[in-house]
């Protein structure tokens, strides 16, 4: 029997060439998966370091809750040369796996990838930053910060002190990645569920990894460290003074736009360059100064390169495009690639020195530089150079030649078809040949920038740069404010929102993270965002979501962070930084049952996410969500018990864990009883056809079985009041979510009984005061 650190066995026989023993009972304490020297901070949980099957418990309790619905996007397996196996109407492969198996296999090695490309980046900050500041380094995250690593504590049982440790958390994750991918291996995993709960696990490393990383991040660059009052950033097209020589840094990893940074400071020449990026990258390096400036989300990647505006683009890695070097090179700009995951084929020049590398890039305009150290000093003096020779060149059509271009359209049509929104482009063409651009106007704001159009146009029109230089001229002033990324959340805060969380006081905390494959532009997460903002939900956002959200101004031409607070509370808009800080949303929730309630962290992960599922009304959206990573967060998010919301391009990931509305079983801790209790929350992934129903479901999402009656009124409150006021009606599922007249919030009374008795509703005779699914 193990508790805790104990282990008692009752001995039959034992008989080794040292020792002969018969019927004895040995108690002994055993140290799971403890650091070495590690201090005994907290009794050891049940499962430090889980490996696969060790929360496998835990995963089939949430599966059994939410099983797992299919979208196969593909019938056919060609992963071995036994295929291409058709695995349509119930046929099996050469292999023996069916399709329901296929599909959870192709999640887990999603989950996988996104796994191992969070590791692998916190990997390379790590690494480098012990080679610069050595492994002792301290982790000190400042003295409102105490519990610094919540989802490491949880998971490893280790509390990280120095980078050093942030070490050995990223050896047991890439050693849980490798077996996790192994799994998907011809003739390994059968059973769908178990691919299920391998993919739960990858997305659990996930969320441990990005925690490793951007703690070291933070604790290196001295980014904020849980700042509310973090500096308000310029975010934009507009904001990027171009008179100035412009490097433009692309991607998530902030080591080489740090080194231009501390060039550019060491030479008093920060008002000389200007510095901006895209993606996450654009978020860190703003968490190390103040000065670089936002030019958006990873949608505007495409339109902002054609805009020429760049003289050199520095490429890291994750969501770049992969055709980057073609578009830098036809703007006359140059490129310089600075990790070893993304090269693109160019020649290596890190073993040169800085002189030779600024001319070898001025005579092949473009190269590999691993040393990132140099990039500082060689991507300033060519950005310089650069700007010289580009001063005049033209890298758009004029209006005048839009209108020439449109002209040449045969209104074919296949832009329509191939553009993964339907998008109006055909019909832009139509009216910008009379001059008309309202079309295009149009396209700029709701476009993704993707370039499926133009690839299939065979008439070969620029169509991403005539949308581009139609936007440039109408919307000149496209500068907007956002808060740089504050990191983790502070114990205070956890201390003074964990009750009214917990008891549905506060009737939410809405996470907004994720990509832009979001089909109307930034302004949909942005209303999001306003919506909850309005009604006292805690907004938390990351990533390209917390661009989009900046990217919208309220008539005074203010943005919703120049509106709302960045604290952790009721009412405020909590951006914690890049795709790597999603760890600290989930370190709050973690927070909130550790700071609030007590529950002990280390090595104890079942309680904790039981407590999180059960208490903690929090809900992701990924309105945007595109890549492997953003399923890997999402997965990772659910096996904490918190329920994620996709755009409708999510269904591409081919699985959701959805309930079937029916009552859920819980068991009352205080009384022992198993009852059956409303389904909240109701689904642990789930897509939204649209903005609207994505509205109407977050608060449905946020309910727990744990509100306490005043704080289900206040739920019920929102999510009839968001359905009235996006649908004109009463949620169709309400009767589902009141368990007792106590539930219905006052001023809704006389409506939601006369439902109610429509429905022939009936109050749930016992609800649980303390529920668990830990039974
Ligand atoms: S892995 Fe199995 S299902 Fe896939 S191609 Fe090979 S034999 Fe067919
Ligand atoms: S694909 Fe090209 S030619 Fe055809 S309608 Fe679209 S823009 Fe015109
Ligand atoms: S670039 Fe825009 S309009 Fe063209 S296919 Fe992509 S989303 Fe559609």
């Amino acid at each position: 029997m193990i508790m805790g650190n104990n282990v008692e066995m009752d001995i039959k026989k034992l008989l080794t060439p040292l020792v002969k023993m018969k019927n004895a009972n040995i108690s002994m304490s055993i140290k799971f998966g403890e650091a070495e020297g590690e201090e005994e901070w907290e009794p050891m949980g049940p499962t430090p370091m889980p490996k696969i099957p060790t929360l496998r418990h835990w995963d089939f309790k949430l599966l059994e809750r939410y099983p797992p619905f299919y979208m196969p996007i593909c019938d056919l397996c060609c992963l071995c040369t036994f295929g291409k196996c058709d695995l349509s109407r119930g046929k099996k492969g050469a292999c023996g796996l069916n399709i329901k198996a296929q599909q959870a296999r192709i999640v887990l090695i999603a989950c996988c990838i996104g796994a191992a490309c969070h590791a692998g980046h916190s990997r390379h900050l790590v690494h480098h930053l012990i080679e610069k500041l050595g492994r002792d380094y301290p982790i000190d995250l400042g003295n409102e910060i105490e519990v610094e690593a919540p989802i490491a504590r949880t998971v490893t049982g280790i509390k990280p002190k120095t980078l050093g440790d942030l070490e050995k958390i990223l050896d047991y994750c890439e050693e849980q990645i490798t077996h996790l991918l192994s799994a998907a291996h011809t003739g390994q995993e059968g059973n769908y569920l178990d691919f299920e709960s391998k993919a739960l696990h990858a997305g659990m490393i996930d969320d441990l990894a990005r925690e490793a990383g951007d703690i070291a991040q933070i604790v290196a660059y001295n980014m904020p460290k849980g700042d509310e009052d973090a500096p308000l950033i310029e975010l934009g097209f507009g904001c990027i003074d171009k008179s100035k020589p412009v490097i433009l840094c692309i991607g998530h990893n902030v080591v080489p736009g740090s080194y231009i940074l501390e060039y550019l400071e060491d030479n008093n020449m920060e008002d000389e360059v200007e510095v901006c990026g895209i993606c996450c990258t654009a978020i860190d390096i703003t968490r190390v100064s103040d000065k670089p400036k936002v030019v958006g989300p990873l949608s505007r990647q495409l339109m902002f390169v054609r805009s020429g505006v760049a003289d050199v683009v520095i490429v890291d890695e994750q969501c770049i495009r992969t055709d980057i070097l073609e578009e830098v090179l036809k703007t006359g700009a140059v490129l310089i690639a600075t990790n070893e995951k993304m090269c693109l084929g160019l020649e290596d020049v890190s073993h040169m020195d800085e002189d030779e590398i600024i001319g070898y890039i001025l005579r092949n305009r473009a190269a590999l530089l691993l040393d990132e150290e140099k990039v500082g000093k060689v991507a300033v003096e060519l950005a310089k150079i650069v700007a010289k020779e580009r001063k005049d060149k033209k890298t758009l059509p004029n209006l005048n030649e839009v209108v020439e271009l449109a002209k040449q359209c045969t209104e074919c049509g296949w832009c329509n078809r191939n553009c993964p929104n339907a998008f109006k482009v055909k019909e832009a063409m139509v009216l910008a040949k009379q001059g008309n651009f309202e079309g295009f106007i149009d396209l700029y704001k709701r476009c993704y920038g993707c370039g499926r159009c133009e690839a299939i146009c065979p008439r070969n029109l620029p169509i991403v740069s005539m949308t581009t230089k139609v936007g440039e001229a109408y919307y000149k002033d496209l500068k907007f404010k956002i808060r740089a990324g504050r990191g983790p959340i502070k114990d205070v805060e956890i201390r003074s929102v964990g009750a009214p969380i917990v008891f549905g006081d506060i009737p939410g905390v809405v996470a907004l993270v994720g990509c832009s494959n979001h089909p109307n532009g930034e302004e949909e997460v942005a209303m999001i965002a306003k919506e909850f903002l309005e009604r006292k939900y805690i907004v938390v956002a990351t990533g390209c979501a917390a661009m989009a959200i900046g990217m919208w101004k309220d008539k005074d031409g203010k943005t919703l962070y120049e509106k709302y607070p960045g604290e952790f509370r009721a009412g405020g808009l909590v951006n914690c930084g890049s795709c790597l800080s999603n760890c600290h949303i989930t370190g709050a929730a973690i927070k909130i049952a550790n700071i609030f309630a007590k529950v002990p962290l280390r090595g104890n992960y079942a309680e904790v996410a039981d407590y999180i599922l059960n208490k903690v009304g929090a809900v992701g959206v990924a309105w945007g969500a595109m890549s492997q990573k953003a399923a890997a967060i999402a997965t990772g998010v659910n096996r904490w018990g918190i329920p994620v919301i996709l755009g409708p391009h999510g269904a591409k990931y081919r699985r959701l864990y959805l309930s079937n509305g029916e009552k859920f079983k819980v068991k009352d801790k205080k009384t022992g009883e198993i009852l059956e209790i409303e389904p909240v929350p109701e689904h642990l992934i789930v897509t939204a056809e649209n903005v609207k129903e994505c509205i109407c479901m977050i608060p449905k999402l946020c309910m727990r079985p744990n509100d306490n009656p005043k704080g289900r009124a206040n739920k019920i409150y929102h999510y009839v009041d968001v359905y009235e006021k996006y649908f004109g009606r009463m949620p169709p599922d309400l009767e589902k979510f009141v368990r007792t007249e106590k539930d219905i919030p006052f001023m809704m009374k006389d409506k939601i009984m006369a439902y109610l008795e429509e429905k022939g509703w009936k109050p749930l005779e016992k609800y649980p005061q303390d529920p668990t699914i830990l039974y």
